[in-house]
């Protein structure tokens, strides 16, 4: 790579390999398929869990969870049952874009909110709760403003309406490629990212409309990706040969066979008791309580000292853990494993911010969508959503390079950047 070349990353929230590749072969993705043929194109891992909070927090700093501290889209405030959601704040490690020379333009990224002075522009992704603080330097806000700008997609208006929904969706999509054209040609910078999350919310809740092409929504889906195309091509277009193109996704999807109530079955296993008289809720837990499960697929041990009601001894945590992972391994729903892998703490996650990880996570098998529900009457449901993440059907796709075997099963854009640069 010379030096004056450029990064351009590009984020597709949710998409898995298969789906691209098929978009790619099927005249979807034209745009896509010409980068494919000039880079190398691979599934790639997700982080554990398998959320956008995590996988792009990981991404963006090159830390596993236990190094930027955010494990989830929800956690617990200090020696509380109360969710607080994570953010930019407390993200606990910089961003590549605070350490690489020369100007970066984000825009979206999950967890970047509230955003924070940098070299350059940065445009927050979910969760952005006010416009002013999801925008630095402040001077865009009434550029973005007029560019219809949105932060992110309601999703809420797919319970009620799924036309409005995808109005919405794509109203969305087009003030993203305005604003990244706008900054594209006005700004100057050496390294340029834009995510994209429509994505993810549209095969949350139309993954059976991408797989029945005669389901009334299928062309609605594929015009999606096909805008999404679109602007890819006009990125190609102004981009030089020495410049670096990453595209990938933080997680895959898949659709949904079940969802699988954790604390339910916690519950019942007689390791989760509430208080007496009280909705089961996080928030009502009482000292009979081994573990309980925050989303997507944590679990805590209820750890005395720690918690409010917590009753478990150090020296018991080796016997609850190994009753949990007998429970859930043996978990079945017709004749089918529900439970993939298993994962205690110290496996996965090292850093500074170990001892916040969660005692055990999961990873669901395919099609079982290990949620942390409490108002539940079973143990497995079906909610609105047909479609749910996957840890292990991400994508990567980098150009120009083509020795796939010299890019790790996880790779974070600064390692991608540097075997770019020693290649
Ligand atoms: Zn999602």
């Amino acid at each position: 790579m010379n030096e004056n070349a450029k990064t351009i990353i590009i984020g597709l929230d949710g998409v898995p390999f298969e789906m691209i590749k098929n978009f790619a072969e099927t005249g979807v993705m034209p745009n896509v398929a010409k980068v494919i043929s000039q880079g190398i194109f691979k599934k790639m891992n997700s982080s554990i869990p398998e959320v956008s909070s995590v996988a792009w927090s990981s991404m963006i700093t090159g830390l596993n969870p236990g190094g930027h501290g955010t494990y989830g889209f929800m956690d617990l405030l200090p020696n509380t049952y109360k969710m607080t959601f994570p953010n930019f704040t407390t993200l606990k490690a910089a961003p590549f874009w605070d350490q690489w020379p020369g100007k970066s333009i984000i825009i979206n990224i999950p967890s970047t909110y509230p955003v924070r002075q940098m070299n350059g522009v940065l445009i927050s992704g979910f969760v952005s709760i006010d416009f002013e603080k999801s925008v630095y330097p402040k001077s865009l806000i009434p550029v973005l403003k007029d560019l219809d700008y949105r932060l992110d997609v309601d999703s809420q208006k797919a319970h009620t309406s799924m036309d409005l929904f995808l109005e919405d969706v794509d109203k969305t999509l087009d003030a993203r490629i305005e604003a990244y054209r706008y900054l594209w040609d006005n700004w100057d910078w050496q390294t340029f990212m834009l995510v994209f999350t429509g994505t993810d919310r549209l095969m949350h809740f139309l993954w059976d409309a991408y797989e029945d092409k005669d389901h009334q929504y299928h062309d609605l889906f594929l015009n999606h990706f096909r805008k999404i195309d679109a602007a890819i091509g006009e990125i190609l277009g102004k981009i030089s040969d020495n410049d670096l193109l990453i595209m990938h996704s933080d997680h895959g999807f898949e659709g949904i066979e079940k969802e699988v109530y954790l604390n339910y079955l916690l519950e019942a296993e007689g390791l989760l008791e509430y208080k007496q008289n009280t909705d089961p809720a996080i928030n009502n837990i009482c000292f009979g309580t081994k573990a309980f499960a925050l989303d997507p697929a944590r679990i805590y041990l209820n750890y005395k000292g720690k918690y409010p009601c917590g009753s478990v001894e150090l020296w018991q945590s080796e016997e609850i853990l190994a009753k949990l992972e007998k429970i859930l391994s043996a978990l079945e729903y017709e004749g089918k494993k529900v439970i993939r892998d298993i994962y205690r703490k110290e496996r996965i996650y090292s850093g500074p911010y170990l001892d916040n990880a969660p005692d055990l996570t999961l990873v669901g098998n395919t099609g079982f969508d290990l949620k942390a529900k409490v108002k539940v009457n079973n143990l497995f449901g079906k909610a609105i959503f047909t479609g749910k993440h996957t840890q292990d059907t991400a994508f990567l796709l980098i150009k120009p390079l083509k020795d796939e075997s010299i890019v790790p099963d996880v790779p974070t854009v600064s390692d991608i950047k540097g075997i770019v640069e020693k290649s």
